[in-house]
């Protein structure tokens, strides 16, 4: 609008300077010709009134069209007749009312080479004679007067210019003898009336630009007012503030075709961003929807806490497995849908993932309120699911965050509810768990462990310990677990409970894994070869170094590596292993390494998923009942008995059964006295280094006589 306006100014400026030049032109072109006529009319009447007052004195000698060329005087001599009389100046007022001008005779001084004026009828202001004046050499009409011709033009008079006509007056001998000048007044006051004339279009054409600058500015705008409207409009939806229907959209005119084809466009818009923000199983919003949601509520969040809940589902993907994807997403939409019936119309809903929702609760961040919501919403979702296939039981957790208290930007608050979910899932009830700083810390703590225990890998710092199993009815060393240790720098060690689970979690429990088989295989073989007499090595293999497409082939290689009889290898696996894999698969990879020779044994048995139909079908050879079981079983009789049924369960399944944590001789006699095969415990010894193994069985010899001799080859 700028621009026009400065165009629209400059073309009507440039418009005035020409049409202002092109009038100077004239205005000077008339003055000039109108100038021209005045001072030739006066110099003609001068000398016509001159030659009439005295036609005996003076003869005009004229050009052809008339114009006085000079006077002649009837007597060789000026002396006399061109000196001052009261009848010249009497004359020269005459001439000077005629013309309107001033008139002046002139006396030519040949000595001096200069025109003396002796009549004038200049004055000055207090009616005296001005002082004398001469043309003298170097004045603008010298010249001509010298050479006897007219001269016609401006001529300095007291400081200022006169446009005169002086005409030579000659003596009849054909001497110069002087002139007459006449004048038409001051020429520069034509040059001041000319310059007023120019400052005042300058000053008009001023007022006319201002005056057009300012309406045009004022209507344009007013014209303009719509646009703006519309481009502010398009602006904030631009920037994604929705801001209704679309202005002027009724209008008949452009600016309503413009509105119309905008509206278009904000239809347009808002169906793309349904497409792009909606999940479209839920209809909630999506993982887009609610970083750009969690991001914006988090702006505001110091004047409005909220809580963030992050909930999923348990062991979702068996729904998926047991009544395919079709139905895992319309029980996805109804747990939605269960979750959406429990929020305020100001909260909502996410799904981020495949069962992973996210919850933006905008009304405050009260730990008590957001547990009973959290309880609430377990609630609704345990509530059966009932489809056409058949009735789902979701099993919920929720991790709930407080901001600003838990974190003061999105990526922390998310990595946040994350932790307090998986503390959520940690915990059997109620299934919600609220962030806490403890859990920031285990998290931190986890985080410099794995970064540790990378390096310890590296670096080879893991050491392996072995704790002897004993085979209670032959009273005899039945073999060694081997349990990964990692030395601490005070001395202790990290429990392995704990950086086990990280190795897992980080996929490092493959090359500690690897390692552990494979020193567990060399330290059997040092075993054998010194004479140690034992059935095996049990080392521990984690479900995700068993699920490894490689791993048989793992085994294979470090048993050959080291000559070492299949027989000799027991390896552990415990019940998690069957999670999430289907029995035909998990039947072929322990087929597969049963067919190498080598033992398998179900750990911990009691603590986790094992389905006894898998049990009586897979290749076990041995349980490892857990020590919880285990533990005081000779002291409480309740316990004794499940510890009963335990073994006896395993024994009608036909395995070899090993009690583990024995840690006092009751257990021990108990142990025996129900039927175990053999014992893991303190009670015969804590896991040990290599090197300490010989005392350590030397021990187990005093405790069971019967051991002594048959342990060690040469020994005791
Ligand atoms: P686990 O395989 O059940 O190993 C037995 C655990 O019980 C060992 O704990 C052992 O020190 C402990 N224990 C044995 N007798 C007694 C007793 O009388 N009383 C008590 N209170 N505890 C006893 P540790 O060495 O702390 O290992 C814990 C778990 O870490 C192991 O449980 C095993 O699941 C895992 N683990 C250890 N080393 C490895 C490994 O090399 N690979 C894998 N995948 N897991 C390992
Ligand atoms: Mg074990
Ligand atoms: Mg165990």
């Amino acid at each position: 609008m700028l621009r026009i306006t400065i165009l629209l100014v400059l073309s009507v400026t440039v418009s005035i300077a020409l049409i202002s030049a092109i009038a100077f032109m004239d205005i000077d072109e008339a003055t000039e010709q109108n100038a021209a006529i005045r001072i030739d009319r006066a110099a003609r009447a001068a000398a016509s009134i001159v030659v009439h007052t005295y036609p005996d004195r003076f003869e005009l000698i004229r050009s052809a069209d008339g114009r006085p060329l000079s006077l002649r005087l009837a007597v060789d001599s000026p002396d006399g007749v061109l000196v001052y009389t009261d009848a010249y100046d009497a004359l020269l007022k005459e001439i000077g009312l005629t013309n309107e001008g001033a008139a002046n005779l002139f006396r030519y001084n040949m000595a001096a080479g200069t025109f003396d004026r002796f009549v004038t009828t200049f004055r000055r202001p207090d009616g005296s004679l001005p002082p004398p004046m001469s043309i003298a050499d170097g004045h603008p009409a010298h010249a001509n007067l010298a050479r006897a011709m007219p001269h016609v033009g401006e001529v300095p008079v007291m400081g200022r210019m006169r446009l005169a006509y002086l005409t030579p007056i000659v003596a009849r001998s054909g001497e110069l003898a002087g002139a007459l000048a006449v004048d038409v007044g001051w020429a520069d006051d034509l040059m001041a009336a000319r310059s007023r004339l120019k400052s005042q279009i300058f000053g008009a054409s001023a007022v006319i630009l201002a005056l057009m600058a300012a309406v045009g500015v004022a209507l344009m705008r007013a014209e303009t007012k719509p646009l703006r409207k519309m481009a502010a409009f398009a602006n904030s939806l631009a920037s994604g503030q929705t801001t209704g229907p679309v202005p002027f959209a009724d209008r008949k005119d452009e600016i309503g075709d413009l509105a119309r084809g905008l509206s278009r466009v904000v239809d347009l818009q808002e169906r793309l961003e349904h497409l792009a923000y909606t999940d479209p199983v839920t209809q909630m919003g999506n993982r887009a929807r609610y970083l750009t949601d969690l991001e914006g509520a988090m702006r505001d969040m110091e004047k409005h806490p909220i809580a963030l809940l992050h909930l999923d589902f348990d062991g979702f993907a068996k729904v998926n497995e047991a009544f395919g994807q079709a139905s895992g997403d319309a029980v996805l939409h109804q747990a939605a849908a269960r979750v959406a019936r429990t929020l305020g119309s100001s909260d909502r809903i996410y799904r981020i993932a495949g069962d992973d929702f996210c919850l933006i609760r905008t009304r405050g961040a009260d730990p008590d309120v957001s547990r009973e919501e959290a309880a609430r919403i377990i609630d609704a979702l345990r509530a059966p699911i009932i489809l056409p296939e058949g009735e789902i039981h979701l099993d919920p957790s929720i991790g709930v965050v407080l901001l600003p208290d838990h974190a003061g930007d999105p990526e922390t608050a998310h990595r946040t509810a994350c932790l307090a979910l998986r503390a959520a899932k940690q915990a059997v009830e109620p299934g919600y768990a609220i962030f806490t700083d403890q859990l920031q810390a285990r998290a931190r703590r986890e985080l410099a462990l794995e970064v540790d225990l990378r390096e310890a890998i590296k670096n080879q710092d893991l050491q392996l310990f072995y704790q002897p199993q004993i085979c209670l009815h032959r009273q005899k060393l039945k073999g060694f677990e081997a349990l990964a240790r990692w030395p601490k720098e005070d001395g202790g060690f990290v429990d392995p409970g704990e950086f086990i689970p990280i190795a897992e979690k980080t996929g490092l429990i493959i090359e500690l894994g690897a390692w552990v088989l494979d020193e567990s295989c060399r330290q059997a073989r040092e075993w054998i070869d010194g004479g140690v007499d034992f059935d095996y090595i049990a080392v521990n293999v984690s479900p995700i170094q068993i699920w490894q497409p490689n791993f048989e082939r793992l085994v294979y290689t470090s048993l050959k590596r080291y000559r070492l009889p299949a027989q000799y290898l027991c390896l552990e696996v415990t019940e998690n292993v069957f999670i999430g894999h289907d029995e035909t698969r998990m039947m072929d990879v322990l087929k597969k390494l049963r067919g190498l020779g080598v033992k398998l044994s179900l750990d911990d048995f009691g603590t986790g998923y094992a389905s006894l139909s898998y049990l009586n079908r897979l290749p076990f050879q041995q349980l490892k009942i857990d020590r919880t079981f285990v533990s005081q079983a000779d002291r409480d009789p309740a316990k004794e008995k499940l510890l009963r049924v335990t073994v006896g369960l395993g024994k009608t399944l036909g395995l070899k059964v090993i009690a583990e944590g024995t840690e006092h001789a009751g257990e021990v006699q108990l142990a025996k006295e129900i039927g175990c095969d053999g014992v893991q415990g303190f009670y015969f010894g804590t896991p040990v280094p290599a090197c300490m193994i010989e005392p350590t069985l030397a021990r187990i010899s005093a405790i069971l006589p019967g051991l002594s001799g048959a342990v060690l080859k040469g020994t005791a």
